[in-house]
């Protein structure tokens, strides 16, 4: 079995290594390269996919594989090597039934579309991204008939996301959640509004830099294996446990964006500094999912990142930054500023009230694109119309509508749910470490992160993506997923600030 399994293990480190240098690429691709670089990018990222595809998808693998199973059995199920074993398996019969030539296409076309995608959306003009868009949803019905037969033909790219889970899962827990959400968001409505225009003023950019790297320092990250840059859409990507990168966006006149971002991206770098190194280069030297990994991210931005502690600790430091805009403002005022709940156009700018009701907005449209029952040259009536029905407003253009998002130029369909399901798993996370670790409100009021993220190190990062995300939640916390933590903590939170 030793040999066999180092067979097996040689060829996934050099798909993994491939898999690393399209990750480099991207990264290239969305912080420094300059435009005039486009075609060429999208021609080595197709290139380099391809080869990582058809490596992995090789006979010799399969038959590998088929040569270690009967030996399973005599392995602790949970063993590293049972599960690499098993993931491994599940991965490849599902890349099998995707053809290289596929996978070459869908690279060089997404690659096309994100870099129209970035100028249709400073220009925000929906004509320019259309018949790249089209494109992307036609290649993605194709993706999802190499799975038929599914329930749902949402099914396959919702999988790829969260192994495992079921279209009509998802549905039934944001139909659970939907009614208590929007009770919660019209009750904030009935009370008189929070003033945010102090987070408006002209916050120079550097010093927003320096502010979130010091907290992100303060959160954990290691700078000796990361770094951040800039970005039209933020985001983290990791090479390796030694070089986990995240980039930000700033907005010299809206200071939550890139404070929050900041925040955000680092939960996501901890996660991934995280991954256990003797899982390097395997199929399980990541995280187990997209919605476990976004459930790291909303943990430092939103559970602790908006909480009154930590305000209590960082507000002076954030005050030194900025004395002019905020050496008057008191840490209340501040504290219900950055918690304000109003219906808002950016997804990613929305408070924690609200955001929920952007992913089921998406996820409308994208089921129904899929489906087939709404063409792409209607999204952006479609989008407006979905923006008044779930949060009351119109956006005024497709710059802050249809357009804001990277994620359907990158054939990203089937990932907006996870950052719902990130939030409902953050919050049950949540009430279990606070649990664990008894004084975690006065640690977080010190500026103390230490114990959080060893308990984050311990119940979810070491585990790599050894195991299904729905069997991990019951690990951590000893319950199935449910939206009640959630629930819970977000009534609690503006119940206390707006008086509910
Ligand atoms: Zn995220």
């Amino acid at each position: 079995m030793d040999e066999t399994l180092k067979s097996l293990k040689e060829i996934l480190g050099q798909v993994a290594d491939l898999e690393a240098s399209v990750a480099v690429l991207e990264w290239d691709q969305q912080t420094y390269m300059p435009p005039g670089g486009a075609d060429g990018r999208s021609m080595a990222l197709s290139t380099v996919s391809r080869l990582a595809h058809e490596s992995f998808i090789d006979d010799r693998v399969g038959e590998l594989l088929s040569a270690l199973e009967p030996g399973l059995a005599s392995l602790d199920p949970d063993s590293d090597e049972a599960r690499l074993v098993r993931v491994t398996r599940r991965q490849y019969d599902k890349a099998r039934k995707v053809p290289a030539q596929f996978v070459a296409e869908f690279r060089r076309v997404t690659s096309l579309s994100f870099q129209t995608w970035q100028e249709a959306r400073v220009r925000s003009n929906f004509a320019l991204f259309r018949p790249h868009l089209e494109r992307v949803v036609e290649m993605r019905r194709q993706y999802a008939g190499f799975f038929a037969p599914y329930d749902s033909v949402y099914d396959p790219p919702l999988d790829d996301h969260e192994p495992g889970m079921k279209t009509a899962e998802l549905k039934a827990i944001f139909e659970a959640l939907r009614p208590r959400q929007v009770k919660l968001i019209q009750a904030i409505a009935e009370k008189p509004p929070v003033d945010d225009s102090l987070l408006r003023l002209n916050y120079d950019e550097a010093k927003q830099w320096d502010f979130g790297m010091e907290v992100a320092k303060s959160f954990g990250y290691d700078l000796s294996r990361g770094r951040e840059d800039r970005s039209a859409h933020p985001f983290t990507t990791g090479f390796n446990t030694g070089d986990v990168r995240i980039t930000t966006r700033l907005d010299r006149n809206y200071l939550p964006e890139g404070m929050f971002g900041t925040f955000h991206e680092t939960g996501h770098a901890l996660y991934d500094q995280g991954l256990p190194q003797r899982l390097e280069r395997t199929p399980i030297a990541r995280s187990l999912s997209y919605a476990f990994h976004e459930s790291q991210s909303r943990t430092w931005e939103n559970l602790v990142g908006r909480s009154r502690p930590f305000w209590k600790h960082y507000y002076p430091r954030l005050q030194a930054y900025f004395p002019e805009q905020l050496g008057s403002v008191d840490l209340d005022t501040f504290y219900r500023a950055v918690n304000r709940v109003v219906p808002s156009f950016i997804r990613t700018e929305a408070d924690e009230a609200t955001y929920n009701l952007h992913i089921m907005l998406r996820l409308d449209l994208e089921m129904a694109f899929l489906e087939g029952r709404l063409a792409v040259a209607d999204l952006p009536e479609a989008w407006a119309s979905g923006m008044r029905e779930y949060l009351g407003i119109t956006p005024p253009d497709d710059k802050v509508g249809v357009l804001q998002d990277v994620h359907w130029s990158t054939g990203a369909v089937g990932y907006f749910p996870t950052y719902a399901l990130g939030n409902l798993l953050a919050a049950q996370l949540w009430e279990k470490a606070q649990s664990d670790i008894p004084d975690l409100s006065k640690q977080i009021e010190r500026g103390e992160f230490r114990d959080l993220l060893a308990w984050q190190r311990e119940n979810v990062h070491q585990h790599g993506g050894k195991y299904e995300p729905m069997e991990l939640i019951v690990k951590a916390t000893g319950t199935p997923l449910t939206p009640e933590p959630y629930l819970r903590y977000l009534w609690a939170k503006y119940g206390e600030i707006y008086g509910l």
